[in-house]
């Protein structure tokens, strides 16, 4: 008679796992960035792929910190059945850096005031603050799904976004081959907040300052994605981007009007598998969601890139706590 052994049920490794982590340091880059640097023995086995690759920041409850906080893979459902008094707040941030032969993690705050709680925990960050990251495990073999920069092979590069996106744009361009060509277009709160950054000799990086307090995010990075673009591009379905119609965004204002009707129901996300396509550019694009969309609705619908060439990322939205 033949007897079997139960084989054991192997599963496999989660994608993404939480990570419990320490404040090692906390430095002030500039007036609006601050890096918090995590340590702790767990992030050894954290995710190393890089780009764009995001994370989910897990801050303490004013009175329970964590010990209501949900572990294992299904986190996320058993974090949503809690009472809402219960609940930590978690918002989404991009890894900077990941040095596992130091079991640290590097993640560039955008200070934005005391409004928003990620924002005020990153401007009080000190030595020994806890925090539980929802990131990549290296082992796992999915461990790039947080990663949205997909160009394909293409001859040249966009990338564009606000503060909340100088993180991951810094991050791709120390990963973009040497021979790497395109632009990176940044706007930034003040002039003090350019922070250093390394990036292939074919990428033009221009970091673009608001004009003060009372300005408004896509001020410059409107104007400057269109110059570049009249500059730069070949368009692929015969639109002359130098030539583009008088409705096409050209400020803020002219953002607003033509977002103004729809924003509730715009599309806020579209990340593309870039194609691989000769002379093509890949448009990565990030921040603010209606100046994003509109954006893309620029370079899609007047410029004339294919619209799997452009990926658009709202990573936040005025007036609007992030969604959990
Ligand atoms: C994939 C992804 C990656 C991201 N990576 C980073 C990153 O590396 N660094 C980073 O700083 N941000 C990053 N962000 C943006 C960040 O998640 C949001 O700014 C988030 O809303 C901040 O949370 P909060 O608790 O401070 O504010 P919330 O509680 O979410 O919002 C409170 C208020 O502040 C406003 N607000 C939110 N962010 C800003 C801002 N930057 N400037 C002005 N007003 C704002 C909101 O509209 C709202 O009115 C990323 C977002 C995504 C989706």
């Amino acid at each position: 008679m033949l007897t079997s052994v139960a084989e054991p049920i192997v599963r496999p490794r989660p994608a993404y796992r939480s990570f419990r982590a320490e404040v090692a340091r906390a430095e002030r880059l500039s007036p609006h960035f601050v890096r918090v640097t995590f340590g702790g023995a767990e992030l050894v086995d954290f995710g190393t792929a890089g780009l764009d690759q995001r994370v989910k920041l897990v801050f303490p409850h004013a009175e329970h910190g964590f010990a209501d906080f949900p572990d294992g893979d299904d986190w996320y459902r058993a974090w949503r059945e809690l009472p809402a008094e219960r609940r930590n707040v978690f918002r989404t941030y991009t890894v900077r850096a990941v040095r596992p032969e130091l079991a640290e993690v590097d993640v560039d705050f955008a200070l934005h005031g005391d409004l928003g709680p990620a924002s005020a925990w990153a401007a009080r960050a000190a030595a020994g603050d806890e925090l539980i990251i929802i990131g990549p495990d290296e082992r796992s073999p999915e461990r790039t799904i947080g990663i949205d920069f997909r160009p394909g092979a293409v001859d040249t590069v966009l990338l564009a976004g606000d503060e909340t996106a100088a993180p991951a744009i810094c991050a791709i361009l120390a990963q973009l081959p040497a021979d790497a060509a395109g632009a990176a277009l940044i706007e930034v709160p003040s002039d003090a907040d350019v922070l250093p950054v390394a990036a292939p000799a074919g990428v033009e990086v221009r970091w673009l300052a608001r004009s003060g307090a009372d300005a408004v995010h896509g001020e410059r990075l409107v104007p400057a994605v269109r110059d570049w673009v009249a500059r730069a591009t070949t368009p692929t379905d015969g639109a002359d981007a130098s030539d583009a119609p008088e409705d096409a965004p050209a400020s803020v204002a002219a953002l607003d009007a033509a977002e103004a009707a729809d924003a509730d129901d715009a599309p806020l996300w579209d990340v593309p598998e870039g194609r691989s396509l000769d002379g093509a550019c890949y448009a990565w694009l990030a921040g603010e969601a209606s100046v994003i969309t509109a954006l893309r609705r620029f370079l899609v619908r007047d410029a004339g890139l294919d619209r799997r060439q452009v990926a658009f990322m709202g990573y936040w939205r005025r007036g609007r706590a992030e969604l959990e």
